[in-house]
């Protein structure tokens, strides 16, 4: 099975255009040679094993030894959800989840091999989660993206990956990029990151919010080449219910956790008005039944209440964005449960950063959204996620965490963490049977997780201590394994 999925589709594809030009009988050679070639290099490499067939002749990955277990020591926990820190408590983490939280001693049989943390009533909280994030293009120019390589670009994705770990982030959910062999690498510990909820390519319609095409790509006949980032897995360009279907029904193959669908006008994207309107009705549906079949949901890039009520009318579960939002529409999302990934985007040194003056100005309406759309979704118990969605810049993508304490001018620094925490970690969720990560992140409890960072200070009074993860997260562990430990000993 492995085999056809590599190989076998790339043959497959020559002897398709093959078969086009051919007549019936060279057809049938073509596709009996294709097939023996198949078979002959299935054959091969089943006997050397999945990772021999990703490097064939190196040495099988070595598969990511279960972690030693950890003891932490008297730390005050804020579980994801609380408002204030735990009595002083220890911490036991087996395998990849806390086996135990006890305000007494744990003890730990002597063969055990513990690694104990003493932390000196520091404080342990669950990892932090980015809703919206785009890990192939956080941190890198937007013409660097449209014109380099894209392997070159994998390699820049992959460090920047390292770094939204090292930054406390343990998991993000993309929300449109190439980004199933990075999650794939770091899942096989092969790269080190966080847990990535991957959507894959975004799909947009012709002169949509993911068209990203030069002025010069068009017309594209129908069935005719792709564009280049549609090649690069960045975007699907998809008209009509079965073209959505199609590009859908090839992101969750590829192992999409939720379809990301531009329901409306961006910033970014120079050919499509903030204003307008993306996709009808039956096409949003066409994707929300693919994603639905395979147990998970719909979310939408949506700014405008015109756009947002037509997602929610053809049945999407999230909205990214929405910052142009009306009273009506965000009583609509409280009153039919969806959730609102929305992003405290304002107009500062942590900005995206954007070449175009028609992307600037739109940028402009949407900063000015921002305050009304928080006050609507505090108003009306939104389920509210936190996100960052920083594009195109290492620099503001190294201020990830700087942009989470933005979010008290609404809330409180616990209702804040508990947004990027236990909130977040209830997204992750919705992905149903297909959830990559099955098991509870976001909160501390016995049986969650283990995404853990030891805080020197206290973030539910100094909110501030995120910005500067390198001096105040201690420990970083994700699944179970200590990626930091600079706790003086
Ligand atoms: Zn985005």
């Amino acid at each position: 099975m492995i085999c056809f999925s590599k190989q076998g589709v790339k043959i497959m594809k020559v002897a398709g255009r093959k078969l086009m030009a051919d007549d019936a009988g060279r057809k049938f050679r073509t596709l009996m040679v294709a097939s023996a070639f198949v078979v002959a290099s299935c054959q091969a490499s089943l006997a050397q094993g999945d990772a021999d067939l990703e490097a064939p002749g190196l040495a099988p990955f070595a598969t990511p030894a279960s972690p030693q277990p950890t003891l932490f020591q008297n730390v005050r926990i804020f579980d994801g959800r609380s408002a204030s820190l735990s009595a002083p408590t220890n911490v036991l983490v087996r395998g990849n989840t806390i086996a135990r939280i006890s305000s007494g001693p744990i003890t730990v049989e002597a063969s055990a091999n513990v690694r104990v943390i003493a932390a000196n009533g520091r404080v342990l909280m669950p990892g932090l989660i980015d809703a919206h994030w785009h890990a192939f293009m956080a941190a890198t120019p937007q013409m660097l993206l449209m014109t380099a390589d894209t392997n070159y670009l994998q390699l820049l994705a992959a460090r920047q990956a390292q770094a939204t770990l090292m930054r406390g982030f343990t998991t993000i959910r993309d929300l449109g990029g190439p980004v199933f062999g990075l999650k794939r690498a770091i899942d096989e510990g092969v790269m080190t990151g966080p847990r990535i909820y991957p959507s894959g390519a975004f799909i947009s319609q012709t002169s949509g919010h993911g068209d990203f095409r030069f002025s010069f790509e068009v017309p594209r006949v129908t069935g005719g080449p792709l564009s280049h980032s549609e090649v690069a897995g960045v975007a699907a360009i998809a008209d009509s219910p079965d073209e959505v279907r199609l590009r859908a029904r090839e992101q969750l193959r590829q192992g999409a956790s939720q379809i990301k669908l531009m329901a409306g006008g961006g910033i970014a994207s120079p050919y499509n008005p903030i204003e307008s309107t993306q996709y009808t009705e039956p096409e949003i549906r066409a994707a929300v039944e693919a994603a639905d079949n395979w147990g998970t949901y719909v979310t939408v890039h949506a700014y405008t209440p015109r756009a947002i009520q037509q997602a929610v009318a053809a049945g999407v579960k999230c909205i990214e964005h929405g910052q142009l939002i009306d009273e009506p529409t965000a009583k609509l999302l409280a009153d039919n449960g969806i959730w609102w990934s929305l992003q405290p985007f304002m107009d500062d040194e942590n900005a995206s950063p954007l070449v175009n003056p028609v992307s600037q100005k739109k940028a402009q309406e949407v900063f000015a959204g921002t305050e009304n759309a928080y006050r609507l979704a505090k108003k009306y118990k939104i389920k509210t996620a936190f996100g960052t969605d920083i594009l195109f810049d290492a620099r503001v993508a190294s201020r990830q965490g700087a942009i989470l304490t933005r979010m008290v001018r609404w809330y409180t620094p616990a209702e804040a963490l508990k947004m990027a925490t236990a909130d977040n970690g209830e997204l992750m969720a919705l992905s149903g049977f297909i959830n990559p990560y099955p098991g509870k992140l976001g909160v501390v409890e016995e049986g969650a997780l283990a995404d853990l960072l030891l805080v020197d200070g206290n973030p539910l009074e100094n909110i501030k201590l995120v910005e500067d993860p390198d001096e105040n997260f201690l420990v970083i562990m994700k699944d179970g394994t200590i990626y930091k430990d600079t706790v003086p000993k």
